[in-house]
């Protein structure tokens, strides 16, 4: 398939109530990506409100409420379709388990559009968000500067600068550079789809000519095979067929592959996807495999399963950066809370709080403080209490990320800096 587009996976970041979901749900609607029979009751809802005319809005406050009832669905997950890209949007809700999803769910967004509300500029939560996009490795951001239609005297170009001047010197302060900015009003549509009219000053692009001109997302062919196991079954007259994505790597029939931490190699005899056999299988697609020599016992969820040649790390311990996202106290030498990495769920104990570091220069702030607290980016030693397949980020990216969870949040977020392998 020549002409197919490549996939590209957004995530909508920002303060609550700078108008993510609206700007999502602008998107969505402008595409005809909500269902038309949606739309329809919608409409004859509004009529009986006696609103004479339908509107997004209407379309919008229903999706909300929809949403706020379908709690149980960590991560929404919209499509709509460019000239250029299909586009997944990760839209990030309200509560901190994005970040979780982030790491462990099947899509790792591959560019962040921060929202910032004009009228009241650079918030907590905008700062949190621009530094957890660049702690879990988002690779591009773009800046939407929403709720124009709200500035005093409405679409004031002073005010869109002087916010742009102030999300600048954030983005420049945790080493994001040339982020493209872009004045917009979601609720009325400026500069959404279309080129505004209230915004003649605008020379710019519009926030969807930003999206289509990110850059493709490279396929990480060219770096060692991981697969982190979500599932394994045993097919009668098959055998044992663990199932997950290709993080990294090319898979082939007839390779031996390796799973750890379980320790257990063997061949691949066959692999398909969507119940169609293939002779190998790429980065991003879901997988199940038929490996002789394994029996389903022998491995399970969180195993990683890479080329015997070159096995997936377990570690010993290993060196993190994490960000403190959200902890009721603190954080002392010996808490051992739940890492979620790839697919595994495993305790791991904070073993030394090596440094904290300060966020807009990178610089050691403290050498060995007694302990952490929420906002704090710090270098720290853990040990998994089981044995954990983790990659330095900079080697595999893809396997080097984790949320780290407690009492049913998320409390930190990081990537593993260098690992002390174990001897198995
Ligand atoms: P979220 O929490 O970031 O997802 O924010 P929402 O999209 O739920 O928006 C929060 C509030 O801001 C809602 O009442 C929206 O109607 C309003 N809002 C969103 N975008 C705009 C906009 O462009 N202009 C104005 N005036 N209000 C907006």
């Amino acid at each position: 398939m020549a002409d197919k587009k490549p996939h590209m996976n957004i995530v909508f970041i920002g303060h609550v109530d700078h108008g993510k979901s609206t700007t999502v749900g602008r998107l969505l609607y402008e595409h005809g990506e909500i269902d038309q029979r949606v739309i329809d009751q919608y409409r004859q809802e509004a009529e009986k409100l006696g609103k004479s005319t339908f509107e997004f809005a209407f379309v919008m406050d229903r999706l909300k409420e929809e949403r706020e009832r379908g709690l149980t669905i960590d991560v929404a997950h919209r499509k709509f379709e460019t000239d250029k890209y299909y586009f997944t949007i990760i839209d990030a809700p309200g509560h901190r388990d994005f970040v979780k999803n982030m790491i462990t769910g099947t899509s790792q967004a591959d560019a962040a559009v921060l929202i910032v509300a004009a009228p009241e500029g650079v918030m907590e939560q905008t700062k949190e968000h621009i530094f957890l996009a660049r702690t879990l490795g988002v690779p591009q951001m773009i800046v939407a500067i929403n709720k124009m239609d709200a500035t005093k005297p409405p679409y004031d170009e002073k005010r869109f600068n002087e916010v742009k001047e102030q999300v600048e010197k954030l983005l420049a302060a945790v080493g994001w550079k040339d982020v493209p900015f872009v004045p917009i009003s979601a609720y009325k549509g400026d500069n959404i789809m279309k080129k505004s009219e209230n915004m003649p000053w605008w020379k710019g692009p519009t926030l969807l000519e930003l999206l289509n001109n990110l850059k493709v997302p490279p396929k990480p062919t060219d770096k060692p095979l991981r697969i982190p196991v979500q599932d394994v079954y045993s097919i009668t007259g098959i055998g044992t067929v663990p199932v997950g994505r290709v993080e990294t790597g090319v898979l082939k029939v007839g390779d031996k592959v390796t799973f750890m931490p379980a320790n257990k190699s063997g061949e691949v005899k066959s692999i398909e996807m969507h119940h169609e056999p293939m002779k190998e299988a790429y980065p991003g697609d879901n997988i199940g495999f038929n490996v002789r020599g394994i029996g389903k016992k022998d491995i399970k969820r969180g195993d990683v399963c890479g080329h015997t040649s070159n096995p997936p790390t377990v570690a010993k311990s290993f060196i993190a950066q994490i960000v403190v996202l959200n902890h009721p106290s603190v954080i002392a030498p010996g808490y051992t809370p739940v890492f979620h990495a790839h697919t595994a769920q495993i305790a791991c104990r904070f073993e030394e709080l090596i440094k904290t570091l300060d966020p807009r220069t990178g610089q050691t702030k403290q050498d060995h403080p007694d302990f952490l607290k929420t906002g704090d980016i710090a270098m720290v030693k853990i040990v998994p209490t089981r044995p954990m397949v983790i990659e330095p980020v900079k080697e595999i990216p893809q396997l080097g990320r984790f949320a780290v969870r407690d009492m049913g949040q998320t409390v930190a977020a990081g990537q593993c800096i260098e690992v002390e392998k174990k001897t198995l």
